[in-house]
């Protein structure tokens, strides 16, 4: 009777006093971030990311989840990621939701199911005097980065999207150039023209940035005659910008007091995945995961002002880590692939062979609706815990800058 007693009163006083330390431990360090990034990977459900931490394990001849970059992470959460039209997304809905706190349909790209126009954080963050940067290893007007400056009613209106970027007054903007500098029909005043006619430094190529002064509003593509997106990080030549190039461009362009934010896109998961080409898929994650290490080792500098997110638009491919019958996973029967599906297609067999044998799977050549992994790390960092929407977001990115929503 006595000990039932004595545990109630541990229970209680265990009550009354946890919540109070850690409310306490919260109220020792209240840090607002200065400086955030945003990485989409595009396509990439935890399915990409659990099959990468397989293969790095089978690379060390053991079986395991090798973790790797931002899954060390200390926070996790999960967002969904369904359209207002459509349980499985496309990106430019998908980037709209998370660029404005608002759902649309699919195709459309910031604006709502009616047509308005929405409005990106990035011209909020803009006006509060934070530095921009829009990066991608994509062209500039695809949908997901095009989600943070443009609106359109067609995510495929690349021209159209492409002319907005100049007007947006962001401070800098990386990637692999333009789908149609000319317009589709080839018969519009040239982007490039127009980009520095708007006041903007075209910087061809990661050497390029040299020199460049902090002042000036930059647009840094691949080096001349190699426009377009950037090539998968498996068929990677000596000269081609690399994903990592840009957002360490970025972060040493903008750093100042002033703060910035810093929205990157690893876009060629999605590509690889729906190709169903499961090494290329692999090395994209890596290529993408070695972009937020230099934003991390940006965060080891300043832990208190910098926060930094991981995340997706959507699931692509429905890639299975394991695959029809039996319990059997073999990624070394990949080792022998050294460039991509797209860029070899003479060997779409023996590739296609390679995936069936490593038993990985692919159930979709469109995208999936599952729910999409939020890894995060820094200041403002515990926002992000839990199992949230797409369109939270943004929401919680402002909720940990301590603005208005
Ligand atoms: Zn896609």
């Amino acid at each position: 009777m006595k000990k039932t007693l004595f545990n109630s009163i541990i229970i209680a006083l265990a009550i009354i006093i946890l919540p109070v330390a850690s409310y306490g431990q919260q109220q020792k360090a209240p840090k607002t971030p200065k400086y955030v990034f945003l990485f989409i990977g595009d396509g990439m459900s935890q399915a990409h990311i659990s099959l990468t931490e397989a293969y790095l394990s089978s690379q060390k001849g053991v079986i395991g989840n090798e973790p790797f970059s931002f899954t060390k992470f200390p926070v996790l959460g999960m967002s969904s990621t369904y359209s207002a039209s459509s349980f499985i997304t496309c990106s430019a809905a998908a980037g709209t939701a998370i660029s404005t706190g608002t759902k649309t349909n699919n195709l459309m790209l910031g604006v709502d199911p009616a047509g308005n126009k929405l409005t990106s954080i990035t011209y909020k963050l803009k006006s509060k005097g934070y530095k921009i940067g829009i990066v991608t290893n994509v062209t500039l007007d695809q949908a997901t980065p095009a989600a943070f400056y443009a609106n359109s009613l067609k995510r495929n209106s690349y021209y159209d999207i492409a002319v907005q970027l100049p007007l947006s007054g962001h401070d800098f903007f990386g990637g692999g150039g333009f789908n149609s500098p000319n317009g589709a029909d080839n018969n519009q005043p040239n982007i490039y023209k127009l980009v520095a006619d708007g006041g903007y430094k075209i910087v061809r190529g990661y050497e390029g940035m040299k020199g460049v002064s902090k002042s000036e509003k930059v647009v840094l593509v691949q080096s001349e005659g190699k426009e377009g997106d950037l090539p998968f990080s498996i068929d990677r030549k000596e000269g081609d910008l690399s994903l990592k190039q840009i957002v360490s461009s970025a972060i040493d362009h903008l750093y100042s007091p002033a703060g910035f934010f810093i929205v990157a896109e690893g876009g060629k998961i999605d590509w690889s995945a729906h190709a169903h080409d499961g090494k290329t898929t692999i090395m994209e994650v890596l290529d993408f995961a070695e972009a937020i290490d230099e934003a991390y080792e940006f965060y080891l500098k300043h832990p208190d002002e910098t926060l930094i997110i991981v995340t997706s638009d959507h699931d692509t491919g429905g890639i299975s880590v394991g695959a029809k019958k039996g319990y059997n996973l073999n990624l070394k029967a990949l080792d022998p692939q050294n460039a991509s599906m797209a860029i070899d297609p003479e060997n779409l067999e023996k590739y296609e062979e390679m995936n069936t044998k490593a038993s990985i799977g692919w159930t979709t050549t469109s995208h999936s609706g599952v729910a999409v992994p939020v890894y995060s790390v820094g200041a403002g960092s515990l926002n992000f815990t839990g199992r949230y929407d797409n369109t939270d977001i943004p929401k919680l990115i402002f909720k940990s800058m301590n603005i208005p929503f």
